[in-house]
This record gives structure tokens, sequence and C-alpha cells, in this order.
């Protein structure tokens, strides 16, 4: 569940921070050798980035429907340097940190693919990089909506374009349920036919989207004394989720189950 996010955090701080001709991310001229997720007594003396949380609430917010409530803290760590040099990295590494994630107010959230075992951070990645599969699932969402719109409105009133995200994801999720229900779909790979169907099997949900999403708190340094051979600083993200449950009851399990 948050391992995807904490993939989609990494994924949006390499993609969004600055970086050297080699392609890593810098901190003033040192680059930022070590992503990891989860905290860890021993850490890497380079400068290093580490996601982690602990527990996630969630509310009920109807039948079927549910809202979790991620926390997730960014630890930025330095050290086994001069300790005013580990101790600027670090700021200077925090105040980056948080002025990327300050402009993601929501957040995709998407599974690797399962036509080209891309991973990608936004599901405009379906309709761009599969136009041709995805075609026929486009139309349809996009009628889909225009039919609803007509229903709903006066002709005289002309409906919005709708963002191509959405409708990408629309269509992904059209096709994704095409291939459960044994649907051919055409020009689709037995091979991401089968990782689809794994997917499913797996309760996987392809395409999340989180919304909330603030950065509750922030500490540029630990400001810790015996601390001189490691220097830390730490974000607090918050953000929410709503996940829906279709399938429910006490009739939701087969006749020959035991
Ligand atoms: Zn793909």
């Amino acid at each position: 569940m948050v391992e995807r996010i904490y993939d989609t955090l990494k994924g949006i701080l390499y993609t969004d921070l600055p970086k050297n001709n080699k392609d890593q991310v810098v901190v003033y001229d040192r680059p930022i050798l070590g992503w990891y997720f989860g905290d860890r007594d021993i850490k890497p003396s380079n400068l290093s980035i580490i996601f982690y949380g602990t527990s996630v609430p969630i509310k009920d917010i109807s039948l079927g429907l549910q809202e979790y409530e991620h926390r997730i803290t960014i630890g930025v760590d330095a050290g086994a340097d001069n300790v005013e040099i580990s101790e600027r990295l670090v700021q200077e590494a925090t105040r980056l940190v948080l002025a990327v994630l300050r402009r993601h107010r929501r957040m995709w959230v998407i599974e690797t693919c399962p036509i080209c075992s891309k991973f990608a951070l936004t599901p405009r990645h379906f309709t761009e990089d599969h136009s041709t599969l995805l075609s026929p699932y486009v139309t349809a969402a996009q009628n889909n909506f225009d039919t609803l719109w007509a229903e709903t409105h006066d002709a005289s009133v002309t409906a919005p374009t709708l963002p191509a995200s959405g409708l990408a994801s629309e269509a992904f999720l059209r096709m994704y349920d095409a291939v459960g229900l044994g649907t051919t779909v055409s020009g689709l790979s037995t091979n991401a036919k089968n990782n689809i169907l794994a997917m499913q099997r797996d309760f996987v949900e392809p395409i999340r989207l989180l919304y909330d999403v603030t950065c509750s708190d922030n500490k540029p340094s630990d400001d810790g004394r015996g601390q001189a051979l490691l220097k830390s600083g730490q974000i607090t993200l918050s953000a929410k989720e709503l996940v829906k449950q279709t399938i429910y009851g006490p009739d939701n399990v087969p006749t020959t189950a035991f």
C-alpha cells in the first residue's frame, strides 16, 4: 500500500530536483547517492534520502468507501564530514525537498505498467505510450462522458475538456476490467494480459490518487549534540486516499468455501 507511494515520492523528487551531468540529484556539489525505504540504524556517510512511516489511520466514510490517511517521513542524512558542512548540506537538502513537494498537492500513484513494465508518474503514460491499444477505450470513455453531460445539461452549455490524465485513467481501467472479464483486447500481448490477470489476483489498484498532500512538518536539522558524525533533517508528508470496495457482504463467499 505505501510501497508504491514511496516509489512515487522518490520518482517525483528525482525528476524535479536539480541534477548534475551524470543525472544524479545534487545538493550544492554533492550527489545524493542513497535512496532508501525504511529507517535504519546504520546510515551511509554520503548524502542520502530515506522514506519511512508508521501507522495509516483508516476511516470508514460510508459502506464500501474508506479514507486512508498517510503520514510519511522523508529523512535526509549527511555525515562523515566537517560538522558545519554536514549541517549546511542537510539544511539545503530539506529546503530543496520541501520546495519540490509543496508543488504537488495531488499525486497519481501508478503501478508498474503491465504492458511495458515502466514505472510512470501519471496515467497519461498509458495513452501516450500505448495509444493504439487504448484508443478504442479512450473513445468509449469520452463518449460515456459526453452522453452523461448531454443528459444533465442544456445543449447550449458546452462540456469542458476532460483532463488528459483523467481520460487516460478511465480508458486504462476500462481495458483492465475488460481483461478481467475475459474480453479479448485487440493488440494486447499475452504477456501483458497475464500481468494484468496477476495484478487482479493480487488485489492491485493500478491507478490511485492522493489528495490533500501537504508537508505538515519540517525539521531542517536535528540540531543534536553528540551527532557530530551524522546530521539529519526530516520532512513529514500527509496525504489522503479514498479506497473503494465494490464487493462486500455476507454472501461474498463461494458455496464450496470452507
Ligand atoms: Zn507502459
